[in-house]
């Protein structure tokens, strides 16, 4: 067929990010390593369909089998999280939480999130972003001492700035999260509460994390995270009358056609994620989170943010260690590890240098990593950071993720 001439340069770069993957550890908090079957249904025939419209709702002929596929990621969904409404046509994270701001809100409302220095994402208010940039967006911070979230700080900034909108949810927040305590605020100022449990949703799903599903008016979520499913967003409701606005809003509002064979990978990776043994996955996750945050915790040369972990990431001030997150980010690509560097509360430098690094253990788990391992890899982060010009240590932290690797091959 004239369509199997393949770009050799194009086809060389995917074989070299395969090989990146398999040699190196992932410690991206929002990363994850999807199976061979979500891949399957992501690269099937499905990419071919238009199918603008809801499932039994098509502005194309030929729908009959999306309308399916659609269809069972939907109830997936929706019985993964207990949730009375699902979408699962947002083509990201943001695009879920665009939809539901233009659902909710007008331009120049009032919303009020998580500062991107405590941990909240761009979609969540960042000047830079639309939210920030349509909305009148204020941004809450953590508490200074404990650098955990401080509800009643919250509640007051909320009765100042009188949010028509409240954003809980977090990017680099390594607690569990008090929605209840959202939810009153939330009430008293009269706000939608919409949750972004994009970070922990896998979490939540496994029962590890309290759900944010019946408490707040909405939830979105990203798929690829903690859910372990393709690129892609979704959004959940306790009400379905309050889904049917958030419907129009996506599309036509925000979206034209879906991602159809990434609604597939959805389905597929809800269907995996519903089994027993995702919970045990997630567990492990947790698991090894808190194993790497017992070694750093020991260590002179960090400092964990906010004392640990709950959840499966955690946030190292590097201030002490002299090396800037940037630094410490290309330090540790040097030897195979791969990190992203992250702003600490009230951080001096720019979201481009930052001063600490966030890890997650959402990958390292998918290949099968314990917390021995985990404990491991915490060690030779420090090594590396300890003497990040001393080509002999080096090599010994790259020679101990060589055989971290080793014992966990992936594809
Ligand atoms: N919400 C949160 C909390 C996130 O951490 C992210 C991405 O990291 C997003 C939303 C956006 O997701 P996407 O990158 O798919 O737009």
């Amino acid at each position: 067929m004239q369509y199997s001439l393949k770009s050799p340069a194009l086809w060389s770069a995917i074989k070299r990010e395969e090989r990146r993957q398999q040699d190196t550890i992932e410690l991206i908090a929002s990363e994850n390593i999807v199976s061979d079957a979500v891949r399957e249904a992501q690269g099937s025939v499905l990419t071919n369909k238009y199918a603008e419209g809801y499932p039994n709702q098509r502005y194309y002929g030929g729908c009959e089998y999306i309308d399916q596929v659609e269809q069972l990621a939907i109830d997936y969904a929706k019985k993964l999280f207990a949730a009375p409404y699902a979408n699962v046509q947002p083509h990201s994270g943001s695009q879920a939480n665009m939809a539901v701001y233009q659902a909710l809100l007008k331009p120049g409302d009032v919303i009020l999130g998580m500062g991107m220095d405590a941990g909240g994402h761009l979609t969540h208010g960042a000047k830079v972003n639309f939210s920030g940039k349509l909305y009148r967006s204020y941004s809450y911070d953590l508490d200074p001492e404990t650098e955990e979230l401080d509800y009643e700080a919250i509640r007051q900034q909320a009765l100042e700035v009188k949010p028509k909108l409240i954003v809980a949810g977090a990017s680099a927040y390594s607690k569990i999260i008090d929605w209840q305590a959202f939810r009153k605020i939330a009430d008293e100022v009269g706000a939608y509460l919409m949750v972004d449990m994009a970070h922990i949703a896998g979490l939540v799903a496994a029962g590890l994390h309290p759900s944010p599903i019946p408490v707040a008016d909405v939830v979105t979520t990203t798929t690829h995270k903690t859910l372990r499913g393709p690129r892609g967003g979704m959004i959940l409701a306790k009400d379905p009358a309050l889904g049917k606005k958030i419907d129009s809003a996506l599309f036509p509002g925000t979206q034209g056609g879906p991602l159809e064979h990434v609604i597939a990978a959805k389905a597929q990776a809800f269907y995996e994620d519903l089994q027993p043994e995702f919970t045990d996955y997630i567990k492990q996750v947790v698991q090894n989170a808190a194993a790497m945050a017992e070694v750093f915790k020991e260590s002179n040369l960090v400092r964990v943010v906010s004392g640990g972990t709950e959840n499966h990431l955690l946030n190292l001030d590097l201030t002490k260690s002299g090396i800037t997150g940037k630094d410490a980010q290309n330090l540790l690509d040097s030897v195979h590890i791969t990190t992203n560097k992250e702003a600490i509360p009230n951080d001096p430098r720019s979201p481009f240098i930052t001063s600490g690094l966030r890890i997650g253990t959402p990958a390292i788990t998918s290949r099968g990593f314990q917390e021995a391992d985990a404990k491991k890899v915490a060690r030779l982060i420090l090594q590396a950071l300890a003497a990040p010009h001393d080509e002999n240590q080096l090599q010994q932290v790259q020679a101990g993720v060589d055989e971290l690797l080793a014992k966990y091959p992936i594809y």
